[in-house]
């Protein structure tokens, strides 16, 4: 396979068990323009992981070795601070969250749609190539900037004050900069999957948010609605 002097448009280790998920996922990545290689146990994929460069880590949860949870958390210790992307079965909504507090950027529940796939994985790499939300601990749009790190935003020079749940809400719209993100989704992700909410909630946050921060809120830039489909941040 010869890529000629085309550079990938980034290297991504697969960490996954399953041979023809390996086997479609290495395909269609590499035919989108990335570097993938692959290890199909947690512990190989962690050495991997820690002796080379990646600018992604797709990371199954059920691994044999050593689990994706463990890998993941042992990583973060280890300082590799390389975004992961962690691909859950459906009976482990509730490891989730664990996922992500184990360090995790993002997850992925099986079985996932490719086009999905692709924008998360987007998304992820912009953000390490913009220096990232998470990793450098702050991200601008307009005139707000976000302090990940002391949970801070300041518009136009002046400290918003935000509730725990837009604040939530806000960080996750930056996560998924770009990708269309179904009120569902965000009740799911931003509220939790087993709280009793209505899809209403949502446009009520996200209301509150763009009262805060759009420099016009009737006619939002950042936080954008689209019609039928949910909410993608433009930020
Ligand atoms: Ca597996």
């Amino acid at each position: 396979m010869s890529s000629g002097t085309v550079p990938a448009k980034g290297r991504i280790l697969l960490v996954e068990d399953e041979p023809s998920l390996v086997l479609t996922l290495t395909d269609r990545l590499v035919s989108e323009g990335y570097e993938v290689e692959s290890a199909t146990d947690g512990e190989i994929g962690q050495q991997r992981a820690v002796s080379d460069p990646f600018d992604l880590i797709l990371l199954d949860v059920m691994l044999p070795g050593k689990d994706g949870f463990d890998v993941c958390r042992d990583l973060r210790r280890l300082g590799v601070e390389t975004p992961i992307l962690m691909l859950t079965a459906r009976s482990q909504v509730v490891d989730k969250v664990v996922g992500l507090k184990l360090g995790a950027d993002d997850y992925l529940t099986k079985p996932f749609d490719m086009m999905e796939l692709l924008a998360r994985i987007e998304s992820l790499l912009r953000r390490g190539q913009r220096g990232g939300a998470a990793s450098s601990g702050g991200y601008a749009f307009g005139k707000v900037r976000i302090d990940f790190r002391k949970a801070e935003v300041i518009a136009d020079g002046q400290p918003i004050d935000l509730s725990a749940l837009e604040y939530k809400l806000l960080r996750y719209f930056v996560d998924h900069r770009g990708v269309v993100l179904s009120r569902d989704q965000l009740l799911d992700e931003v509220w939790g999957y087993d709280t009793e909410v209505y899809t209403r909630t949502v446009d009520v946050h996200i209301a509150a948010l763009r009262q805060k921060l759009e420099p016009n809120p009737t006619k939002p830039e950042f936080i954008v609605t689209v019609w039928g489909r949910g909410y993608k941040f433009l930020g």
